[in-house]
């Protein structure tokens, strides 16, 4: 049986992209393989409120309890390593039972699951299978996976992806969903490590496929639109969002708008984040 480092597992109403309002269990795994210390900072300025909030890692000892950030990366204690004891490793057994648990009806209904991180494209990739096969797995319909589109898909979860996808003919083009929240540089990650168009062409083999960029000012939607010429040129067809930055209401509300109409001027489409007005973005919704 396979295991997952599972940083938080929960039931909400999904906030972002194509799903926005849909009900949604999301499985947050553990492990990144960025930090984006660079969201709300100045171009080039690192963030170093995670740090300050890591002195005390120790002392936390559920998720809940963890402060909410206005910099970097919202889900900062799913992938660095001072948080790790809040993420337990558990069986696709145990993984399966909890998801039933957090579901309104105990059996899935209209519900989508969300497979989210930190990455969820880094190595768990194998231990999927095991978990989408579980017997109390078997009315889910819809899954998303959001990914920082960094992440090939192995050619055996490929192939077990084609699979699933197909045991539900009527709606098998609407099963699988990758939303990918390709990075720009205001994260504060390196270009040619975070745009990567043709791992983000492969996903669209497999499901349908779509951008989200996380933007804040007119230099980061120039720096979006550079980077969809990208993705076009190499065969992307997928529909684009843009979504305001923010973690923190205050931050969030300083955005929505001004993107929302830059996504107007630009044609492209909007992401709000319903999770901040909704739920103030705290962890586990
Ligand atoms: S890719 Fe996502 S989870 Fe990873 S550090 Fe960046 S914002 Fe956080």
């Amino acid at each position: 049986m396979s295991k997952i480092k599972i940083a938080e597992l929960f039931y909400s109403i999904q906030g972002e992209g194509r799903y926005m309002g849909v009900p949604s269990v999301f499985l947050r795994t553990f492990g990144c393989n960025f930090t984006c210390d660079g969201f709300g900072m100045n171009r080039g300025e690192k963030s170093n409120e995670r740090n300050v909030i890591a002195i005390n890692a120790e002392t936390y000892k559920q998720y809940g309890d963890l402060p909410l950030v206005s910099t970097g990366c919202d889900s900062y204690a799913s992938w660095d390593p001072r948080f790790k004891h809040l993420s337990p490793v558990l069986s696709t057994d145990s993984i399966a039972d909890a998801i039933t648990d957090t579901l309104p009806y105990k059996e899935w209904r209209y519900e989508h699951l969300v497979i989210t991180g930190g990455e969820p494209l880094l190595g768990w990739q194998r231990a999927y299978p095991d978990l989408l096969d579980h017997p109390k797995m078997q009315g889910l319909k819809e899954i998303t996976f959001e990914t920082n589109g960094t992440q090939k898909l192995t050619p055996e979860f490929k192939e077990y992806l084609e699979n699933w996808k197909l045991k539900d003919s009527k709606s098998w083009c609407e099963s699988i969903t990758f939303s990918v929240s390709a990075k720009l540089p205001c994260s504060g990650e390196k270009w040619e490590d975070a745009i990567c168009p043709d791992v983000v062409r492969e996903y669209e083999d497999i499901g349908y496929t779509y951008l989200k960029f996380v933007v804040a000012t007119e230099q980061d939607v120039a720096d979006a639109e550079c980077a969809i010429g990208a993705f076009r040129n190499a065969g992307f067809q997928g529909s684009i969002y843009l979504m305001p930055v923010g973690g923190v209401e205050s931050v969030y509300t300083l955005n929505n708008r001004r993107v929302a109409e830059l996504a107007m001027e630009k044609g492209l489409r909007y992401s709000d984040r319903l999770q901040v007005p909704l739920f103030k973005n705290e962890w586990g919704t």
